[in-house]
């Protein structure tokens, strides 16, 4: 199956990171050139050093950029338009989960997460909206959760958030239809950064990591009886910004192990 990749340009929100590098990283062996962004620069340059080394031929550029930032995404944007004069792919991943009831939540809470959960959207689909309508093959593809469709009372307000950013998204596909496709996908449980940062903090340090991740696996119920891996969401991401995904729009792919309890 060809993506058309070639000679394209994607830019990742938040690559310096699991799904976000992975992603990255799929792209590039797709013959994509692909800018990375993230806040911290030391992370992003360990990362365009590790795609460097793996894909010594790849076309990776890296830019300092918080998306609540909203003129740091501006200037992410013309960063991409003056260097590599285009964009085709947006991927929308940067961002994390919060965990909180209700009870527990406060009012700032709220607005914090509903302000990242939010604008991490809005502001690049504003910024590269331009050039995205000028490629013959615009998408965006947006990180999002299975909480936006099976909300967690551990997680009222990223849950909540996330279904309203679903809503978004459906809105979005059929305003810029047909020159920009919108999609997204929603993990389940992903070992990337943020699993590894609670297993780093774990109470028990002599347990493995390996039993340490079987054991979340068997308590969060998961059906394939594992979490899911950064190349398998960024397989999921990489089709759905692709030609190969040509005709698909509005929609998305869950990327859960089977997670998911409705039909
Ligand atoms: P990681 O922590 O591994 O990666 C997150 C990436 O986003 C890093 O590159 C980080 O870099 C960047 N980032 C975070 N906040 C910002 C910001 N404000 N502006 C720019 N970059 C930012 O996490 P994942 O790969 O797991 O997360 C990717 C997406 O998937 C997130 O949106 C997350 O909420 C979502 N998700 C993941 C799940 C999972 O199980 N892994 C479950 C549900 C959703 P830096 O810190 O340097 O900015």
């Amino acid at each position: 199956m060809d993506l058309g990749y070639q000679d394209k340009v994607a830019v990742v929100t938040g690559g310096s990171s699991g799904i976000g590098l992975a992603t990255a990283e799929q792209l590039l062996k797709e013959n994509a050139k692909v800018v990375i962004c993230g806040r911290n620069l030391e992370r992003l340059q360990h990362a365009k050093d590790l795609l460097s080394r793996k894909l010594p031929n790849g076309k990776i550029y890296t830019q300092i950029c918080d998306v609540l930032n909203q003129e740091a995404v501006y200037n992410l944007a013309n960063f991409v338009a003056s260097e590599l004069g285009q964009c085709d792919l947006l991927v929308n991943n940067a961002g994390r989960g919060f965990v909180s009831t209700f009870e527990k939540t406060s009012h700032q809470d709220w607005r914090t997460e509903l302000e990242l959960k939010f604008f991490s959207q809005i502001y690049p689909i504003e910024a590269f909206r331009h050039m995205l309508l000028q490629s013959n093959q615009g998408a965006i593809v947006a990180v999002n959760s299975l909480l936006a469709f099976q909300p967690e009372p551990h997680m009222v307000c990223t849950s909540a958030a996330r279904a309203g950013v679903q809503n978004l998204l459906k809105s979005l596909s059929v305003e810029l239809a047909p020159k920009i496709r919108v999609n997204s996908i929603l993990v389940g449980l992903i070992e990337s950064g943020q699993w590894e940062r609670r297993f780093e903090s774990r109470a028990d340090k002599n347990q493995s990591r390996e039993n340490w991740f079987s054991e979340l696996a068997e308590k969060r119920k998961i059906p394939m009886g594992r979490l899911g891996l950064p190349q398998e969401a960024a397989n999921a991401i990489v089709f759905l910004g692709s030609n190969a995904a040509r005709y698909i729009t509005g929609t998305f792919i869950e990327v859960s192990g089977g997670l998911s309890r409705f039909v």
